[in-house]
């Protein structure tokens, strides 16, 4: 069964496409369940500190009215779920959890972009000038996000790009990993970043993943309705990843696959 959990709108300010257009894509592309994770709003503790590619607190609430509404409209066609993609900010989440609480939505997945609160160490993990001090902090602050027991599953786990010592990657990944796979949490193979030759999916990264175990999902991280038909990076990455022994997981292996 094909489905995706990483579907983004156009609040992001950075993903283009009305919200129907995606369902319609999706279907077209004989999805099965299309989840939407569009990068959630986040409260920064500094007055006037925002960044631009999130939605704002005050456009939640449309979000959340226009995906049940196609969630309802669509039901017969496809399932379709409501979720976010957020950080983990120690400073923040508390007061975002706060904030979602009462709309209910269906999963959350991590997409961790900077460490720290992102105001106080503002650079972007995978543009590669950081340190070791910063691949530890990642892995730190990413383990501690999925202890949390909030994910559903975590998205681009290897955005953390880093050109030193092959030992330190490999050994601080180990450890993300095995976290992971001890909460049970999918590791996204993240099909954007594979098409757009990011850093990410980094092949020592997924060694990693191999070795330890860890269920797997493909990731469309679509920022466009048409990114969801691409069926030519999905086959792709199903092979890459099934050369390396890794099955992406099914469906109803998921928490949020249950009524
Ligand atoms: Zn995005
Ligand atoms: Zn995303």
């Amino acid at each position: 069964m094909l489905y995706n959990l990483h579907t983004h709108t156009y609040r992001c300010n950075h993903a283009k496409g009305e919200d129907r257009e995606y369902v319609e894509a999706a279907i077209g592309a004989g999805l099965e369940v299309l989840g939407f994770s569009d990068h959630s709003p986040q409260f920064f503790k500094p007055h006037g500190y925002y960044s631009h590619f999130r939605m704002r607190p005050g456009q939640f609430e449309d979000y959340v009215t226009s995906i049940r509404a196609l969630q309802r409209e669509y039901r017969d066609d496809i399932r379709i779920l409501l979720g976010l993609e957020t950080e983990y900010y120690p400073e923040c989440f508390d007061r975002l959890h706060e904030f979602i609480a009462p709309f209910e939505i269906d999963y959350m997945i991590l997409g961790q972009h900077f460490v720290g609160n992102e105001y106080d160490e503002e650079l972007y993990l995978d543009n590669g000038k950081y340190g070791e001090r910063y691949l530890r902090q990642y892995t730190k602050q990413v383990s501690e996000a999925l202890r949390t027991g909030e994910f559903t599953c975590f998205a681009h786990p290897d955005i953390a790009y880093f050109g030193g010592s092959r030992d330190v990657y490999e050994g601080e990944m180990s450890k993300l990993c095995a976290v992971a796979k001890q909460l049970d949490v999918p590791l996204e193979f993240n099909m954007l970043g594979y098409q757009n030759g990011r850093s990410y999916p980094d092949p020592a990264f997924w060694r990693v993943a191999a070795r330890t175990g860890n269920k797997t999902v493909l990731g469309f991280d679509a920022h466009s309705p048409k990114a969801l038909s691409n069926t030519d990076v999905y086959n792709e990455c199903h092979g890459k990843l099934a050369r390396l022994g890794i099955t992406p997981a099914a469906w109803d292996t998921f928490a949020v696959a249950k009524p």
